[in-house]
């Protein structure tokens, strides 16, 4: 023990992933958090530097899941192979998971970004501004461990900020909102505080948004406030890759491009939380289980018909649970074909 981890905290190593290391009780290995996934090849950064990495075989068969795949942000054990590749033997426990379900049909949990502290929600502020989606976002990530921010950007085309940044604050009722402009550099200095070092922040949001002009004036600004530049996965230039890069003030940033479809991962719980107004209001429901259909004493249709519900975020309220629902109820399908596969495999040939 005592084992001088040099240079892992810069990557964010901590007392959480040191016991969860201490538990795998494994001797002679190495560790290393995942910068960059391509194919099934990641390049890691840790103890031994930098090397491409790989899972063996044997993970492939056994990882019933994608999301037990190494990810992004990931801590991995590692054994080397050669001085610049090696075996990951290991996933060590997440902290937090930013994931979505695979694109398609497959049931399957996507883990775009691991062990994130600060998720930032970009959103743009011209005519593709949907608080709806804005919403979906905000009940996909309060699941997700990491804490949400949410980054207004193009207020440069906004002429009614005020009004914009008052519907989102009654959408996502305790979340920091910066509005900024990537263009005019405005704005930009509140996003430095979550760029803390050791900590790791990820910018998700649809593509156009600007993640890209924000993540690379931050890296501008940053080498010019520090005159550093070591930057992990040559990250000086933005590529259409997700990748974890060392910011030069010492923070970690994970840059999440080409999120088009972000379909709900995530359970009816999780929903709730995300429209706590509604939830309120359904505790005055005569009716515990109300659905808010034409049940007497219904607290919910109350307020829709007085306005103080806005009927589009009620019904996006029963989109999304009915999407939960859903997808709760093919996940246990998955989870019995599984089960029954199982059986037929362990069961002794006559
Ligand atoms: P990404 O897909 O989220 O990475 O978005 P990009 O950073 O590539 O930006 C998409 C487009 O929006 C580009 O044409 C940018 O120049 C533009 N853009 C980014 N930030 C701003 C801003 O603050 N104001 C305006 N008007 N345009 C911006
Ligand atoms: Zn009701």
């Amino acid at each position: 023990m005592g084992h001088a981890r040099t240079g892992l905290a810069n990557l964010g190593w901590n007392g959480f992933f040191e016991q969860a290391f201490a538990a795998l009780g494994t001797e002679g290995l190495s560790l290393a958090r995942v910068v960059r996934e391509e194919r099934e090849r990641y390049l890691v950064c840790g103890e031994l530097g930098e090397m491409v990495a790989e899972v063996p075989g044997r993970f492939r068969y056994e990882a019933t899941d994608e999301s037990r795949f190494p990810a992004v942000g990931d801590w991995v054990a590692v054994k080397p192979l050669s001085s610049d590749q090696a075996l990951i033997t290991a996933v060590l426990p997440r902290r937090s998971a930013i994931s979505r379900k695979v694109a398609g049909d497959k049931t399957s949990e996507q883990v775009l970004a691991a062990n994130v502290d600060t998720v930032l929600l970009v959103a743009g502020l011209d005519q593709e501004f949907n608080p709806r989606r804005i919403e979906r976002y905000v009940a996909a990530m309060r699941q997700s461990g990491a804490a949400p921010v949410i980054v207004l950007n193009k207020t440069d085309l906004c002429p009614d900020l005020a009004a914009r940044v008052a519907e989102l604050r009654a959408v996502a009722v305790g979340i920091s909102v910066h509005p900024v402009s990537a263009l005019e550099e405005k704005g930009l200095d509140a996003l430095h505080e979550y760029l803390r070092a050791a900590e790791t922040i990820a910018f998700i949001g649809s593509s156009g948004v600007g993640k890209s002009t924000i993540i690379n004036r931050l890296l501008g600004t940053e080498r010019q406030q520090t005159g550093a530049v070591s930057v992990v996965g040559k990250g000086q230039h933005i590529t259409s890759r997700r990748e974890l890069m060392l910011m030069p003030a010492g923070g970690l940033l994970i840059d999440t491009p080409g999120m088009r479809e972000l379909q709900l991962w995530g359970e009816e719980a999780d929903v709730n939380r995300a429209f706590e107004d509604i939830e309120e209001l359904s505790r005055a429901c005569r009716f515990r289980d109300c659905r808010h259909g034409d049940e007497p004493g219904c607290a919910v249709r109350a307020a829709l018909k007085v306005g103080d519900l806005a009927p589009e975020r009620f019904r996006n309220y029963c989109k999304l649970q009915r999407e939960a629902l859903l997808l709760a109820q093919r996940q246990k399908l998955v989870e019995m074909k599984a089960k029954r596969r199982k059986e037929e495999e362990t069961r002794e040939p006559d």
